[in-house]
């Protein structure tokens, strides 16, 4: 098994050398590099560098029946928006609410962030005023979100951040085990650790 994931590592290894400094200019930030910024550097650097894990796509599928099932009308009532790196599912155009659905069992500061960036973006592009309503189907929890006068700020810091830590070219260290426990590249940085 060990030998198994190792040779897979290698694999993944291989997938990335593509040039990291040469190639790229700026990368377009999305929600998903604010996001993973919020909750581990490296998590980030392997998304950006297109290293991504097989069971990715069946979390992505999860998520989508969270979306059809908790809130079924809700296709036909919002617009879908995608706008500088940024896709937003569920924007109410009327009232000016981007809508985000969770299917974490718990609220995190990475998902505030990555809707902040949301609304951020948005208002770069001219459309003001907009807030955000985060949605955890499975809490039963709604949490109102703002942008605020530090935020942008904060938001602009940490875009440059992004940037740097992407174009890295060695992989930042791992975070802290707890924080990997439900992450999607666990296997990948703990195989043949002890749990
Ligand atoms: S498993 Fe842990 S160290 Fe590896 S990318 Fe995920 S959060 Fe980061």
């Amino acid at each position: 098994m060990w030998k198994k994931r190792k040779d897979f590592r290698t694999r993944c290894f291989k997938n990335f050398r593509v040039p990291i400094s040469e190639e790229k200019n700026k990368i377009m930030i999305t929600g998903t590099h604010i996001n993973y910024y919020h909750v581990c550097a490296r998590k980030l650097w392997l998304f950006a560098n297109g290293i991504q894990m097989e069971h990715t796509s069946e979390l992505v599928g999860e998520g989508k029946l969270i979306h059809e099932f908790a809130y079924p009308q809700r296709s036909e009532k919002y617009s879908e928006i995608e706008l500088d790196g940024i896709k937003i599912d569920y924007y109410d155009a009327k009232n000016k609410i981007v809508h985000e659905i969770k299917k974490s069992d718990k609220a995190e500061e990475a998902h505030r962030w990555q809707v902040k960036y949301y609304l951020f973006v948005l208002e770069k592009k001219g459309i003001t005023g907009v807030k955000a309503v985060l949605e955890y189907p499975t809490l039963r929890l709604r949490e109102e979100i703002e942008l605020q006068k530090e935020d942008r700020m904060y938001l602009q810091k940490i875009m440059e951040e992004i940037e740097t830590i992407c174009g890295q070219e060695t992989m930042p260290p791992r975070a802290v085990k707890k924080i990997c426990r439900t992450c999607s590249y666990y296997d990948f940085c703990w195989s043949g650790e002890e749990s």
